[in-house]
């Protein structure tokens, strides 16, 4: 086991950025048009790079599997982006939001990263606008927030329940202006299916092109990665259907270290599972939890009589009801980081208050909202003595202005009306803040080779707070990568242009085709889904949201049968030469099976409970937080990075120790 070097700069935190930027090593421009970059994945944080690689004046080489950019997962993104603008003069600063997000993840990021991140939150907000993003304004015109759980003010932005939308409109508009110059040559449609390395550093990839079946060789000077996350390493998440952890797991086992794959995100407000042939969950945002109070019945004979059409949540007085968060968490209430209130929600369905059929569903419900807005509304229009249903009718339509689509999607999946009867919701598996490690430049622990967004291990330590993403994936494309691979690349202006006809991409390309061969050849009796469901269903039951040593030694050794079943009885249909959905799923899904191992090899070897990583074994047993987590910081301050080595139960830890010079170490409370 070694240490790794973060190479985070000297000096005092809040001048660490700037000093870097001022001291570090620039291209000129005229150097700039000899040298090529290639970036894999258009969502919010390829497409932001992209797009700034390319204004800068490099040559920059985009792929993405889907048709466009624009149908990158990063559009689904429903709530909102931080920014530390303090625009409502509630108090926020860079300070309070690099605070917040340290103690969000549970004090397991690292403190400079984050801090830069805090810094340039405030550069998206603006750079967004100016490309025209639609952000939500308020009466005066001036932009408008709205608040995400962990944090005691209002630094969300948003555009209705689309902000991840309307931000990857804005980054596909700032990349299409570069498509149009002829900076970036963008290959939608290709999947990049490993890194090659010459004398060790990143010069290009293999990738196929999904629609011919054609293997391409391309080169470059850097190579970017910015496939976003392994959510779906689970089967069933919010994730899109095509996310995958493909180009993360092939650098891996090229070099690069994977940190923290056990820190996942299990989100509290997604519509609950109907059964089993489901193949997707979906989101309901936490931005809900504004104005939705979270419930389970009281009494488990009411329970009981929901469960069985008896009776109707909406019948149960305020005092049949426990709203858990408010009672469990006063100061914090509904608006607990997620890490807390998937727990709560869970904590209550196992004591078996869940309410429908399958026990796994709680109450979020906004008839409290819906009336306040009303009564307030009414006010405004002057109208006296409102009667319940014109209160009613005022505050639907501010709830409706506030969340519409979100309703609207929730009523044609459920076929309820969220406004008449509250939303059923269940933990979902959303968000993953493991990934790819990288130093304070971004880069992967192989030379020219970095990662970014979600796909690396990011700045969210444990937990991530709501809107961070968008955020991070934005800071790192926009703000971040343009400065320190110009540091890099300030070595390769006299490298000149690189070959792909050399041995390592004849190696690579090979790989590539052996291993697609072996699919389409392979006589198996079973599907890629029923492999990738067996997985799910490990991972869900044994590394979701609560784990133990027992099932995580379980869980490694089944996923390592599953993972040997399906190298033999997996049957892809179809040719290698044509458009093949069960082919690249089947690549994908061999990754999963590995990186889920390492996965659990993770948690198992974490023997304390932080953020999205419950141990059970590890929770505090008596005082003021008694039954919450119990972090042990003495002895797991520290990134796990892991090293390839074959199987992944063979993989090597090393440990980036993380030191908090500027946030004191302190237990997280919500209470
Ligand atoms: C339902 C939902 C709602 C969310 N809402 C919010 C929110 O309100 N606020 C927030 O901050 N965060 C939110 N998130 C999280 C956030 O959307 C994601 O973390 C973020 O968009 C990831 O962006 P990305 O650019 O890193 O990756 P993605 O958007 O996933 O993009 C990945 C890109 O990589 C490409 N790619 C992947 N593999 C390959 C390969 N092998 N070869 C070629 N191309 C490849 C894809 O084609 C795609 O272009 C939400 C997530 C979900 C699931």
């Amino acid at each position: 086991m070694s240490t790794l070097n973060s190479k985070v700069p000297g000096g005092p935190i809040k001048d660490k950025w700037t000093d870097y930027k001022n001291h570090i090593d620039l291209v000129n421009p005229a150097n700039k048009r000899n040298i090529d970059i290639i970036v894999v994945g258009t969502g919010l944080a390829g497409g932001s790079a992209a797009a700034t690689l390319a204004e800068l004046g490099y040559n920059v080489k985009a792929f993405a599997y889907q048709d466009s950019p624009r149908r990158a997962h990063s559009i689904a993104a429903q709530g909102g982006i931080n920014a530390a603008k303090n625009y409502q003069g509630d108090g926020d600063s860079t300070y309070r939001l690099f605070y917040d997000t340290v103690k969000g993840g549970d004090y397991r990021s690292r403190e400079a990263n984050v801090y830069r991140l805090a810094e340039v939150s405030a550069n998206i907000i603006d750079q967004c606008v100016a490309q025209g993003v639609p952000f939500a304004r308020d009466y005066g015109g001036l932009l408008d927030n709205r608040s995400f759980g962990g944090v005691l003010v209002s630094r969300t932005f948003y555009a209705k329940g689309q902000t991840g939308q309307q931000l990857l409109l804005g980054a596909y508009s700032a990349m299409n202006r570069q498509i149009a110059r002829g900076k970036i040559e963008m290959f939608n449609r290709h999947e990049m299916l490993d890194v090659v390395k010459v004398d060790g550093k990143a010069r290009g990839i293999i990738a196929r092109n999904l629609v011919t079946g054609e293997i391409e060789r391309h080169s470059a000077h850097a190579v970017v990665i910015a496939s976003g996350g392994y959510g779906n390493v689970y089967f069933l998440s919010t994730n899109a259907m095509g996310s995958n952890a493909t180009a993360a797991w092939k650098i891996h086992k090229k070099g690069a270290h994977f940190a923290n794959p056990c820190y996942t995100q299990i989100h509290p407000t997604c519509i609950p599972r109907s059964g089993d042939y489901q193949s997707k969950l979906t989101l309901m945002s936490e931005s809900l939890r504004n104005d939705g109070r979270i419930w389970v019945p009281k009494s488990m004979d009411d329970v009981m009589a929901i469960r069985e059409g008896r009776k109707k949540p909406t019948e149960l007085s305020e005092d049949e009801r426990d709203y858990y968060l408010e009672r469990r968490y006063p100061a914090f209430g509904n608006l607990v980081p997620r890490d807390v209130a998937s727990r709560a929600a869970k904590e209550r369905c196992d004591a078996g208050y869940g309410v429908n059929a399958t026990g796994e569903a709680v109450y979020l419900d906004f008839k409290s909202a819906i009336n306040r807005y009303g009564k307030e509304q009414a006010k405004i229009n002057g109208i006296s003595n409102p009667s319940d249903a014109k209160i009613y009718e005022l505050g639907q339509a501010i709830v409706e202005a506030k969340y519409g689509n979100l309703f609207q999607m929730y009523e044609k999946i459920v076929d309820e009306n969220p406004y008449e009867t509250p939303m059923m919701i269940y933990p979902a598996t959303h968000y993953t803040m493991g990934g790819v490690w990288v130093d304070y430049n971004l880069m992967t622990s192989v030379e020219g080779l970095y990662c970014i967004g979600e796909a690396n291990f990011s700045d969210h330590g444990a937990n991530r707070l709501g809107a961070s993403a968008l955020m991070q994936g934005l800071a790192d494309g926009y703000f971040v990568l343009p400065y320190t691979i110009g540091d890099y690349l300030s070595n390769e202006i006299r490298t000149g242009a690189i070959s792909t006809e050399t041995k390592e991409f004849d190696e690579a390309e090979k790989e590539v085709t052996d291993r697609i061969n072996f699919f389409v050849n392979n006589e198996g009796t079973k599907s890629v889904d029923y492999f990738h469901k067996k997985l799910g269903k490990v991972m869900w039951d044994k590394v979701g949201m609560a784990r133990n040593s027992k099932g995580l030694n379980e869980a490694m050794a089944e996923i390592k049968a599953i993972r040997e079943e399906f190298w033999k009885e997996v049957k892809v249909p179809g040719e290698a030469t044509e458009m093949n959905p069960e082919l690249e799923k089947a690549g994908r899904v061999a990754d999963f099976l590995e990186l889920g191992e390492l996965f659990a090899k993770d948690a198992l070897m974490r023997e304390e409970s932080c953020g999205g990583h419950f141990r059970e074994e590890s929770v505090e047993l008596d005082g003021e937080q008694k039954g919450e987590a119990k972090r042990n910081d003495s002895d797991y301050a520290f990134v796990a990075a892991w090293e390839y080595k074959g199987e992944p139960a063979d993989a090597v830890l090393h440990k980036e120790e993380l030191e908090f010079k500027d946030i004191e170490l302190k237990q997280r409370s919500y209470k």
